[in-house]
């Protein structure tokens, strides 16, 4: 049995945590720091950590690892094309792994950085998408490295995976998100549904995730640079007739980006 819990880290990051419950083994992804995954191995006496998965390189994700894998010997996977401490297996794009019994492929999607790698488990009945800082709930991450192009593109990836997939990214921005959202589709009622679940959850403590392809589908503007009446906002937004697909996404980025 796997159960996936969420490790609050700093501000709004979450560690998200994969357990076994079988084996009593668990595995870690993008683990800023140390301390929570080390208190709740405390608090579960017989537990394993045997895995570390990494999405990139920014601090936020990366600066626990060194401490971890010393304190517990986990194996360190990471992006082949970024630098990541105490990585021990490279990955890269079309890779099968093994995790917990668990078969996850690699999906290459720079744009928040060059080297960012997302963790895909095919599980027909319940696929599972680690998607760090790429796809984000109602959001998307910004493009520190990357170009628009290739952050359209990846994004695109992601969303064609299946809809039930559980999307599990590493930040709780989802309502600041959401408010960009609704500026960009003032009449989408996908949009203004999610923003009522999402601000009652969030006033009750719950976290906002996981959310899914077929949920993102719906309320991220960044998926839906397809639609009209989301192309003509990018117009009104850069002044430009934006005419392909990823031009509008680069016209919503930087909207966001000052939002
Ligand atoms: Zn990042
Ligand atoms: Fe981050």
């Amino acid at each position: 049995m796997l159960q996936i819990d969420a490790l609050p880290a700093f501000n709004d990051n979450y560690i998200w945590l994969l357990q076994d419950t079988t084996q009593m083994r668990c595995a870690v992804v993008d683990p800023g720091d140390a301390a929570p995954v080390l208190a709740w191995l405390e608090q579960h006496p017989g537990w394993v950590l045997s895995d570390i998965l990494i999405t990139h390189h920014h601090f936020d994700h990366v600066d626990g690892v060194a401490q971890l894998h010393a304190h517990t010997n986990a194996k360190v996977w990471g992006p082949a094309l970024e630098t990541i401490p105490a990585r021990q297996v490279a990955l890269n794009d079309g890779e099968r792994i093994s995790v917990l019994g668990l078969e996850f492929q690699i999906l290459l999607v720079p744009g928040h950085t060059l080297g960012h790698i997302a963790y895909y488990h095919l599980d027909p009945v319940a696929p599972l998408l680690f998607c760090g800082d790429t796809l984000f709930a109602a959001g998307c991450g910004r493009l520190f490295e990357g170009t628009p192009e290739q952050m359209h593109h990846s994004l695109g990836r992601l969303a064609a995976l299946p809809g039930h997939t559980g999307v599990y990214c590493t930040h709780e921005y989802t309502l600041s998100n959401l408010r960009f959202a609704q500026a960009v589709e003032p009449n989408n009622p996908d949009i203004a549904a999610r923003v009522a679940q999402v601000t009652q959850w969030r006033a009750a403590g719950r976290i906002s995730l996981p959310s899914s392809i077929a949920l993102e589908l719906r309320t991220n503007p960044f998926l839906r640079v397809n639609e009209t009446s989301v192309k003509e906002k990018a117009d009104e937004w850069n002044s430009l007739n934006n005419d392909s697909p990823s031009a509008v996404f680069a016209s919503l980025r930087s909207w966001k980006d000052q939002f």
